[in-house]
């Protein structure tokens, strides 16, 4: 064999063992050397090697000394460094922006959660980003490492260079975030679509153990959806898989998407769906409690006050919530018969309504469901209003454990 061959193969088999002896010792949590000796089957002084290489040069393992021998010589149990190392996950949302700092656990050590105001336009929203990472600094111990910042937005977001080709949510189209970010803060940055990843959070973090085949449908102003088959998350062509608010549910329908199609998912199950159908109600004079929410002002109604108003029995709201769960479960219904998930979470701020919406989607499902579909478990997402930014920790743990920030 080539020399040089030789070497570039020692060197990728060094990498490989390492990945795998460091996710071992992270699925455990602690363990001896010898027994990692004995489940992956290399040689005690390599594992001896590899091991002081992630304790000392990449500081993610510890040893925590010997412990009790049963004869023999005793063995030396090595930890994974949970402690000391952290990561910034934020979620850039048109309504806030939420930041979390958490350990390589993802226990939260602190989190904020700050209005966008985008209206004030691209470079305040860059601005108060900045702001929500230092904060967030700030609030860390000393000697402590932070390993990187994951950061989830809505839209089309091409999560190798950095740049949002496009988002609809805040009309940005070209952005590169990246180059804005790199310049005030001297930290990696990896990003992703925002949906997406609530799909990787679930996948890496989620409650459920492994599950292989899922979907993350996210319900807030946009609807979107992150799809992981066979344990690999459906990227598409472009990256642009998932835009699940945009298949068709009504081909009668005159409700224009901000896509340009007609009876778009988004267009008419939205919580901007929600909020405009609230608001002819109050102007129609059809609901008073409506009115009396909103202080009888039509333009301050939200998805939320018209939830809130359903839940105390009106007649209006209850209406628009039965139209917009219908339409989802013809979505839910399109997904489910499409690829046979498990699981099918549903995230976003209108999920946050809870057993009311839950309930309404239990009900009306089976119409759109093939029967072999209908064991499929529809729950919310794992992580609440936190699902983009736990995504957003996982993107940057997911480099951690392949070694690539070390
Ligand atoms: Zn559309």
């Amino acid at each position: 064999m080539n020399k040089e061959y030789a070497k570039m193969d020692a060197g990728l088999l060094h990498l490989t063992n390492k990945k795998v002896l460091l996710k071992l010792i992270k699925q455990k949590g602690q363990i001896s050397r010898s027994e990692l000796t004995r489940i992956t089957g290399l040689t005690p002084p390599t594992i001896a090697r590899i091991v002081g290489e992630l304790a000392e040069k990449d500081q993610l393992v510890e040893y925590l000394g010997v412990g009790n021998s049963s004869g023999g010589r005793p063995p030396v149990i090595v930890k994974f460094k949970n402690e000391g190392n952290y990561i910034i996950g934020i979620d850039l949302g048109a309504t806030y922006i939420r930041g979390c700092l958490v350990d390589l656990n993802a226990k939260f050590i602190s989190e904020i959660q700050v209005p966008t105001e985008m209206g004030k336009g691209y470079h305040q929203v860059i601005e108060k980003v900045v702001q929500v990472i230092q904060k967030l600094q700030n609030r860390k111990e000393d000697n402590v490492k932070i390993w990187g910042i994951g950061i989830g937005v809505a839209g089309l977001v091409n999560s190798r260079t950095g740049v949002i080709e496009s988002s609809p949510d805040f009309g940005w189209k070209n952005v590169d975030l990246r180059e804005e970010l790199k310049n005030r803060l001297d930290l990696p940055f990896f990003y992703d679509n925002s949906t997406r990843l609530m799909a990787l959070g679930e996948l890496n973090l989620g409650a459920r153990h492994n599950p292989k085949n899922f979907a993350v449908i996210n319900i807030g102003y946009g609807i979107a959806s992150g799809l992981v088959v066979d344990g690999k998350l459906v990227m598409g062509q472009i990256g642009f898989a998932g835009e699940f608010g945009h298949i068709s549910v009504d081909t009668n329908s005159d409700v224009q998407c901000s896509c340009g199609m007609y009876g778009c998912l988004e267009a008419l199950a939205s919580g901007h769906r929600i909020s405009a159908l609230g608001k002819q109600e109050i102007i129609n004079n059809n609901s008073d409690l409506l009115k009396k929410l909103c202080n009888g002002n039509p333009e301050l109604v939200t998805a939320e006050i018209v939830a809130r108003a359903a839940k105390m029995g009106d007649a209006s709201s209850i209406k628009i919530y039965n139209e917009v769960s219908e339409h989802i479960c013809k979505g839910i219904g399109t997904i489910a018969n499409l690829f046979n998930p498990e699981i099918i979470y549903i995230g976003g701020g209108i999920s946050l309504n809870g057993k009311f919406f839950f309930d309404l989607i239990e009900r009306k499902k089976s119409k759109y469901l093939l029967p072999q579909n209908a064991n499929i478990h529809i729950i919310p997402a794992t992580f609440g209003e936190q699902a983009t930014s736990i995504g957003a920790v996982s993107l940057v743990l997911k480099e951690i454990m392949n070694l690539q920030l070390s």
